[in-house]
């Protein structure tokens, strides 16, 4: 019923929301690898998980690639923020191509620790998702030593060649509370169980989490913008969800169903880490086209995080 549908609403907007550190980086990466050699210059897989971000430096000269044999002999090439294993920068050395890394400094973060536990002996449990661009890479790293768990499930029955020598590490993006029960089993079945030095589950991921559990506790239906494979968009849906509110994933305002809208007077909205801003903007707008719209807040957390550009676009 359209009366249902239109209305005088609040959103909640959930801070922080959208762009990470890690994001704005890898962008700004190929922007500047552009804006030095002149297009095209090529990137290896989406540079981060969104295809707004893309499309748009699709435009500007940037040729997505599946894999580096795809790329002339001598070019250059961007390795997207998720990070890759080993062997993708010998490919690159053979076919001399002139590699720019935008691999997130948190995710390389988590390469280091997988190197120096594996390098110590020891077997690395990876918590995370099969298939995902950052799990593959991390994998491979050590792939006779990294075992993916994905689960509760895959924690109790999990097995090891030396239950003495074991460490874990996360994917960057998981769900904060799942990947904490997975490691509490997997801690509870392997007592010498050692942990990464510092949590891998990143900042911008736990932010996001834990502003849209706020946004739940207040609104009726979350919308979270972003694309279908970012992993960290499709964990806040699921996060709102564990909170007792129902929640869409959309890739940008035209993906927004009306019918989600019935009996919905606060709606809560957040973005992925990959979506950018002006996709919110952009839904507040739709939504203020229905009825008068009252636009708040909830969480709060400020992140001042900030990395420095790889020198070779500096
Ligand atoms: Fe880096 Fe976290 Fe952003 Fe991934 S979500 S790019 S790990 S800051």
């Amino acid at each position: 019923d359209w009366l249902d549908v239109c209305g005088d609403r609040t959103v909640v907007r959930a801070e922080p929301q959208s762009f990470c550190a890690g994001v704005e980086r890898a962008i700004e990466v190929v922007e500047r690898a552009i804006a030095i050699h002149g297009a095209p210059v090529y990137v290896r897989r989406q540079i981060v998980h969104n295809t707004h971000v893309v499309a748009d430096l699709e435009r500007r000269g940037a040729v997505f690639v599946h894999e580096l044999d795809e790329v002339p002999e001598g070019a250059v090439a961007v390795l997207a923020a998720h990070g890759v294993a080993p062997s993708v920068r010998v490919q690159a050395a053979e076919r001399h191509l002139q590699v720019i890394d935008a691999t997130c400094p948190l995710v390389a973060k988590v390469h280091q620790e997988v190197r120096r536990f594996t390098g110590a002996g020891r077997t690395v449990f990876l918590i995370g998702h099969a298939g995902h661009e950052e799990v593959v890479g991390t994998t491979g790293e050590a792939p006779d030593h990294v075992v993916l768990v994905e689960s509760t499930a895959d924690a109790r029955r999990v097995e090891v060649p030396d239950p003495e020598r074991v460490s874990y590490v996360m994917q960057t993006t998981l769900s904060v509370e799942e990947a904490e029960e997975i490691a509490a089993i997997l801690r509870e079945r392997f007592p010498a169980l050692q942990a990464p030095r510092r949590d891998d589950i990143c900042y911008a991921t736990s932010n996001r989490q834990q502003a849209i559990r706020e946004v739940a506790a207040v609104t009726d239906l979350i919308l979270v913008v972003g694309s279908p494979n970012s992993s960290n968009s499709l964990r806040l849906a699921e996060v709102a969800r564990a909170a007792g509110t129902r929640a869409h994933l959309i890739e940008d305002a035209s993906a927004l169903e009306l019918r989600w809208l019935r009996g919905a007077r606060r709606i809560g909205i957040s973005a992925g880490a990959s979506a950018p801003p002006s996709l919110v903007t952009e839904l507040i707008n739709a939504l203020a086209a229905l009825g008068d719209l009252q636009v708040t807040q909830a969480g709060g957390v400020t992140e001042t995080m900030q990395f420095t550009l790889p020198r070779e676009v500096v």
